[in-house]
């Protein structure tokens, strides 16, 4: 399975004012050049995808919404065309690089890793947790079961979101753990100071990516955060969270709920926030970023929109690999 392929078919947008487009980013120029280049500019937005990439993979014709007519092969090559102008774009994509610090300097270069969020990930060589593929490709890669392991900005998205959380002492709950990058990621984090109790617990629920999510913390010279207690890596059900270590300042989910699993919610601790990609398998789906504050009230925003594999039943996932 090629990682183009795993996430299925590209998606449109919504063009929903709530969608993440930062101006200058990538869509949004392009948006921009394909209404100007179009012969009949759709209306209202709905027709153009907002996505910084589709997990990381360029964007392509199918990403643009521009269909193979005659007519408008010119607004194809014109939007193609400012693809290959690099200087102008910071898509997440170009963030690859041929070493663990060349990818987070591009990360970092392209502004999508903050100070800490860069040097976490620096502390953590993907290339220990990708078992398949190029691990210093800004792009998701196959892990196998079904599952991938997400494109670094991906991660380093979702480690921004949830910075304001992840000091050292918090507890942490990554639903959907796969290969433990990320559940690593969080660790150095919340760990950066020996006498705070921080807690990361990694709930994935194929048995085998739990077990390799340990063997690669013990490649990634990371075993003694499974010793200490520090990192807790289960097998399980992440729909139901995981109480034994519950309230969680963070939590992060990688696959994609049909809905936000209640359980999730409850486990948040006050003052916690919860990202989680929301939608169904192959369809509109977007990045939720859920706070609940210190009265325990609970609100909501949509970040961006993404495509992830579905937060889902065991037997479900195994069918689809
Ligand atoms: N965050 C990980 C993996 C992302 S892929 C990484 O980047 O390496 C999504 C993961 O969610 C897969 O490993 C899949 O097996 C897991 N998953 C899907 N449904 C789940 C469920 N109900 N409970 C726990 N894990 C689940």
């Amino acid at each position: 399975m090629s990682p183009l392929h795993f996430k299925g078919r590209a998606r449109r947008g919504s063009g929903s004012p709530a969608r993440y487009m930062p101006p200058g980013s990538a869509p949004a120029i392009l948006r921009r050049f394909t209404r100007a280049f179009h012969p009949n500019p759709p209306r209202g937005g709905a027709k153009f995808t907002s996505r910084t990439s589709v997990r990381g993979a360029p964007l392509t014709r199918q990403h643009l919404n521009i269909t193979r007519t005659p007519s408008n092969r010119l607004t194809k090559r014109a939007a193609l065309a400012l693809l290959c102008v690099p200087s102008i774009f910071t898509m997440a994509w170009r963030s690859s690089g041929a070493t663990n610090d060349e990818l987070i300097d591009n990360l970092f270069a392209n502004e999508i890793a903050s100070d800490a969020v860069q040097s976490a990930m620096r502390s953590c060589d993907r290339k220990n947790y990708v078992v398949v593929g190029d691990a210093y490709q800004d792009s998701p890669q196959t892990i196998g079961y079904g599952a991938t392991i997400s494109a670094p900005h991906m991660h380093a998205h979702c480690l921004s979101m949830l910075e304001d959380q992840l000091v050292p002492g918090a507890r942490v709950l990554d639903v959907g753990s796969g290969t433990g990058y990320l559940t690593a990621l969080f660790a150095s984090f919340v760990t950066a100071e020996e006498n705070k109790e921080g807690v990361v617990v990694g709930i994935e629920h194929i048995p085998q990516l739990t077990a390799m999510s340990v063997e690669n913390f013990a490649k990634d010279g990371k075993e003694h955060w499974l010793a200490n207690g520090k990192v807790e890596l289960v097998t399980g059900d992440g729909r139901l969270g995981y109480p034994p270590r519950a309230p969680y300042d963070a939590i992060h989910v990688g696959a994609a709920a049909p809905s936000v699993p209640p359980a999730l919610i409850e486990q948040l601790a006050r003052g916690g926030r919860l990202v989680i990609p929301v939608g169904p398998e192959g369809g509109h789906q977007e990045l939720r970023v859920i706070d609940k504050d210190e009265n325990g009230a609970v609100t909501e925003r949509t970040a961006m929109g993404v495509i992830y594999v579905p937060l889902t039943d065991a037997e479900h996932q195994l069918k689809n690999r």
